[in-house]
């Protein structure tokens, strides 16, 4: 088997699952309980929360628990309308977002919000000079990606908090599940952004848990009502084994990862030069540093993105369509269209995506099964 849909989610570490098992197994109480056993869980949520907070160098308070980030995304971009109606109703996301976030911010222009899409240029990168005419009196959020998910660019997220500096009441938020372990932290996490959205799934660490980064002295509105679980914040009793073990798979994706995506990033050129010498190939991600190591989007015209996808099943290579979120729900790319690709093109978009464990023999195995599919496809299509 040769898995490259490693954004679309990662396989746990047996590290990080020995983890979640003996926490699971040895700490059976509800952090909330006033017992010992509340205690001893509680106690192993706040190493977690230090953990996580000091590998990104942010203040323990600072780190709010969820299930994953599409959770925190809604929270802050909810939580941020709740709290901020009452001083502007206007909010600036990029074109390219995940559906976490464009979903939810289109059932906030149902209530009365105005949304922005700032574009991006034919690479898949927002530039800060096409946001800030767009910024107003009224503009309480803006939500920029650090890596988008389907072509993998990689935005300015440096430049654009320079850009948002002179508006310190505008709530910058970052959907960084993509950037982890593949980008530096210091890229995104700037001093001028007040929330980063993170699911340890996509970082070989259990599903359904993650956490948002919020920044001090910023105000939002609780999601989930109820018991008062994370300082009153985000109610619900806390996935325990699932933070205890999130945190280690974080600091696992972040140590060496220089040398991890050194040789991801070697696959990725390898798989790109490959794929390029075929003329009915088009590459829809870029090849350079502002794409990130481990993402990379192609076509071959004339070829549904799903033909090819379920073509290599039958090889037990595993691939997406461009984001594994939407394939089902058949909508088209809307990075692809956002970059401008025609449409006969976006309905051909594939996605590899790779991590540390993949090597340059299965990229070569995969050309190797591409180069026969290719062969089988240009018959049909003579
Ligand atoms: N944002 C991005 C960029 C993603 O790739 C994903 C997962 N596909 C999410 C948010 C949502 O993460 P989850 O499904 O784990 O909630």
């Amino acid at each position: 088997m040769i898995y490259f849909d490693n954004s679309a989610t990662t396989q746990i570490l047996p590290e990080v699952l020995d983890t979640y098992m003996k926490t699971s197994q040895r700490f059976i109480g509800n952090p909330s309980s006033l017992h010992r056993l509340g205690e001893q869980a509680g106690l192993l949520l706040q190493k977690s929360r230090e953990q996580l907070a000091a590998l990104l160098d942010v203040a323990p308070s600072e780190i709010f628990f969820t299930s994953g980030a599409t959770e925190g995304n809604n929270w802050v971009i909810k939580g941020t309308a709740a709290a901020k109606r009452p001083f502007g109703n206007h909010i600036i996301i990029s074109s390219i977002e995940h559906p976490s976030v464009s979903e939810t911010v289109n059932q906030l222009a149902e209530q009365g919000f105005d949304v922005t899409r700032v574009p991006v240029d034919a690479t898949g990168h927002v530039q800060p000079e096409d946001l800030q005419p767009l910024i107003r009196e009224e503009t309480i959020l803006v939500s920029v990606m650090a890596v988008n998910n389907e072509v993998g660019s990689v935005q300015p997220i440096r430049a654009i908090s320079e850009c948002l500096a002179a508006y310190p009441n505008i709530h910058f938020h970052v959907d960084s599940v993509q950037a982890v372990g593949k980008v530096p932290v210091t890229d995104w996490l700037t001093d001028r952004v007040d929330f980063a959205t993170f699911s340890a799934h996509k970082f070989h660490g259990p599903k359904g848990t993650g956490f948002v980064f919020w920044r001090q002295g910023r105000k939002i509105a609780p999601l989930l009502a109820g018991g008062g679980q994370e300082n009153n914040q985000r109610s619900g009793t806390e996935n325990v084994a699932g933070i205890v073990s999130m945190a280690k798979a974080f600091r696992l994706a972040l140590t060496d990862s220089e040398q991890k995506t050194a040789h991801i990033r070697a696959v990725k050129d390898y798989l790109m030069a490959s794929l390029a010498s075929f003329d009915k190939v088009r590459i829809f991600s870029e090849h350079s540093d502002t794409s990130a190591p481990h993402i990379l989007c192609f076509g071959l015209k004339g070829i549904r993105g799903e033909v090819l996808v379920h073509a290599f099943e039958q090889k037990e290579i595993y691939l997406s369509t461009t984001s594994a979120c939407s394939s089902k729900k058949k909508v088209k790319s809307s990075t692809l269209l956002a970059m401008g690709v025609p449409e006969s093109e976006r309905t051909t978009g594939v996605r590899l995506s790779l991590d540390e464990t993949n090597t340059l023999m299965e990229a070569e195995q995969f050309m190797i099964v591409f180069k026969q599919l290719y062969q089988q496809f240009s018959q049909i299509n003579s």
